[in-house]
């Protein structure tokens, strides 16, 4: 069977999330996404924990609320602030691996993601111990991760390198960029939202697809290693320009720079602040190759656009947290059940049947690859226009019209 899965959120535990992550609203909102299977996310925070065992138990490793699955996931920020992502086969593993890192970390019980003053061999080493998968979350942004602090997996992991299945891409790169590591290749990629509230425009905004042949965890463990017939078949997610580190900009400003001028002025920028190295540029840098060249196991990388971030440029608003875009977007999502079928396989005359004319417009434009992306970069997302007028031909009528389907994967 195929299940989308997003496998990297954070409850209200951590810092600077929404009052509203909760598993209950999770489940309920991750099939509105198209979603089967979330990462719990904060594994190691008691308070969380006791939420998540408020669900069904399944087995040893998986869970389940209102038909939404849940495997038992953290992340953790090492010594040197880079971030590692782990999924963890049961809940003994989870007190064990508590148990060894309690005397290097302040503040376990206090934030959902814990700083531990270890390396990444220590933190792979214990992980190892206890059969978690570990790897390197959002891999090449320029704060808090692996490629922003050393210049190879080798440099983070040592010896347990080998034991190292995955890297998640992040929200500003995707599977071309990153295929231009060699390193990399033999490793299975990760998209996953990261989100910090359960909102549309966040949760599952990058996710993975897996053919495995039950929704656990042993079976999603077997995927990401590609074992027993079991393999990832498509990452989705934002076009990389949407992330908010993809090229090189100011932190205060957010006036852009290529590579060469932000060397020049010493990643100075003329406002007097500081210049982020941008995940394209980092990737530039560190590349084997120049142009990608992917495995044969790697799969197709689709693009998606939040629904929600689509309708909120349709209705021309600025924020897609206002009721006008709610409405909108639950309307569709009752009449086609979730945002993946509306956003690629929903009939667009019976889209226009449900919503207004600017937003089937908006839609169709999505599909057509006609939606324009203007670049993050400094921690400030990239934005989306859509075209002109002129530019849309309206939804003809007659026949259902060709369109990228998710199932054409
Ligand atoms: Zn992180
Ligand atoms: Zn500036």
């Amino acid at each position: 069977m195929l299940i989308n899965a997003d496998l990297h959120i954070h409850s209200r535990y951590s810092g600077a999330t929404s009052d509203r992550m909760t598993i209950s609203s999770l489940s309920v909102e991750a099939p509105r996404k198209g979603i089967n299977v979330m990462a719990t996310g904060d594994c190691l925070n008691a308070n969380w924990l006791k939420e998540i065992k408020s669900c069904t138990i399944i087995d040893e490793g998986t869970l389940e609320m209102n038909h939404t699955r849940f495997i038992l996931s953290t992340e953790v920020e090492d010594a040197s602030r880079v971030h590692h992502l782990l999924y963890f086969p049961s809940f003994s593993a989870i007190e064990t691996f508590k148990e060894t890192i309690k005397s290097k970390s302040k503040n376990l019980e206090t934030d959902g993601r814990p700083n531990v003053k270890m390396n990444g061999v220590e933190l792979a080493s214990l992980a190892k111990d206890v059969d978690a998968l570990i790897g390197p979350a959002h891999a090449f942004t320029p704060w808090t991760a692996m490629y922003a602090y050393h210049p190879s997996l080798e440099s983070c992991y040592g010896d347990l390198t080998p034991y190292i299945s995955f890297v998640e891409l992040g929200l500003s790169a995707d599977t071309d960029y990153a295929d231009t590591i060699q390193e990399l290749h033999r490793l299975t990629f990760l998209t996953n939202s990261d989100c910090h509230s359960p909102h549309p425009v966040r949760l599952a905004r990058e996710f993975t697809r897996f053919e495995v042949h039950e929704p656990t965890f042993e079976e999603i463990k077997k995927a990401i290693l590609r074992t027993g017939g079991n393999k990832p078949v498509l990452n989705v997610g934002l076009p990389p320009q949407e992330g908010k580190y993809n090229e090189s900009a100011c932190i205060s400003c957010f006036t852009h720079y290529q590579l060469d001028e932000a060397v020049k002025r010493r990643w100075k920028c003329s406002c007097g602040k500081r210049i982020k190295k941008g995940v394209r540029d980092r990737i530039r840098e560190i590349a084997t190759y120049k142009e990608p060249r992917h495995p044969e196991h790697r799969p197709p990388y689709l693009y998606l656009i939040p629904l929600s971030e689509i309708i909120t440029k349709a209705l021309g608003q600025h924020t897609p947290f206002t009721q006008s875009v709610t409405k909108r977007w639950e309307e569709l999502i009752n009449a086609f059940g979730s945002e993946i079928t509306v956003l690629l396989d929903a009939d667009l005359h019976e889209v226009a049947r449900v919503t207004i004319p600017a937003i089937t417009t908006a839609i169709q434009a999505f599909r057509d690859h006609k939606v324009i992306i203007i670049p993050g970069g400094g921690g400030k997302y990239g934005t989306i226009e859509l075209p002109s007028d002129e530019e849309i031909i309206p939804v003809p009528l007659g026949p259902k019209n060709s369109q990228t389907s998710l199932l054409d994967y």
